[in-house]
């Protein structure tokens, strides 16, 4: 998986420069892009497996670029974002990034998002339709709407359940309170996010051994949740 292409879209060359030494050392194929349209012309023609975002560019919004891809493409997307509010990754991650990292980031942790992004490659190219879900411990029967931890059957209201196959589904995706509120509770309104935490607590309460140290369901302050990508 070390030579997987990676196409960056920024507006600092420094930061282009420091990313092309840096992942090229580690044996990964770079292009870059200093605009938003360029980066989207590129990703048409240079074919890369992996895109690398800037929010901050000088033509178009980062999020209009996420959400061109995404028309065509469910490559996977890591956003690097100079911005400290959270509003602007949910932004992104609604409009379909796959994960985001904040500068200035460094090159462990920024390598170890892009070993996530890589597994969202596997995922797509070995993807079926799956029945089963097995992480850790747990496993989630789709078609019989049955959850097991170890030998025991865990028992989920439909919420519950819908929630725990929508995180699951999203493996180490951050998934946002405002897609929950949407896949879970079928409403298009941000803001409740009161009723995804009680859930939340009843669900942990369910199937985390020690919920103030979870280890299927990690907290996003702000943002939303993670699913763990340990897969059994
Ligand atoms: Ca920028």
């Amino acid at each position: 998986m070390q030579n997987n292409h990676i196409l960056i879209i920024e507006d600092d060359p420094k930061i282009i420069n420091f990313l092309s030494l840096a992942l090229k050392a580690k044996g990964y194929r770079l292009s870059a892009a200093t605009t938003g349209q360029d980066g989207i012309l590129n990703f048409c023609t240079v074919n890369p497996n992996i895109i690398m975002l800037d929010l901050g560019l000088p033509d178009i919004d980062g999020v209009a670029v996420i959400e061109g891809i995404r028309k065509v493409s469910q490559i996977p997307i890591l956003v690097l974002s100079a911005r400290e509010q959270a509003e602007d990754k949910i932004t992104a991650l609604d409009a379909g990034a796959n994960d985001y990292i904040t500068k200035p980031f460094n090159m462990g942790e920024l390598l170890a998002r892009i070993r996530v992004m890589e597994r969202f490659i596997i995922h797509e190219k070995t993807s079926e339709p799956a029945d089963v879900y097995r992480f850790l411990d747990l496993t989630i029967y789709l078609q019989k709407h049955r959850v097991f931890l170890g030998e025991d059957e865990v028992h989920l209201t439909p919420l519950e359940y819908k929630l725990l196959v929508l995180l699951a589904s999203n493996y180490g995706k951050v998934i946002t309170h405002r897609q929950i509120i949407k896949e879970v509770w079928g409403y298009s309104e941000t803001g409740d996010t009161k009723s995804i935490r009680v859930c939340m607590t009843s669900l942990r309460r369910k199937i985390e051994t020690d919920t103030s140290h979870p280890k299927f369901i990690f907290t996003e302050i702000g943002i939303g949740y993670r699913f763990t990508d340990t897969r059994s």
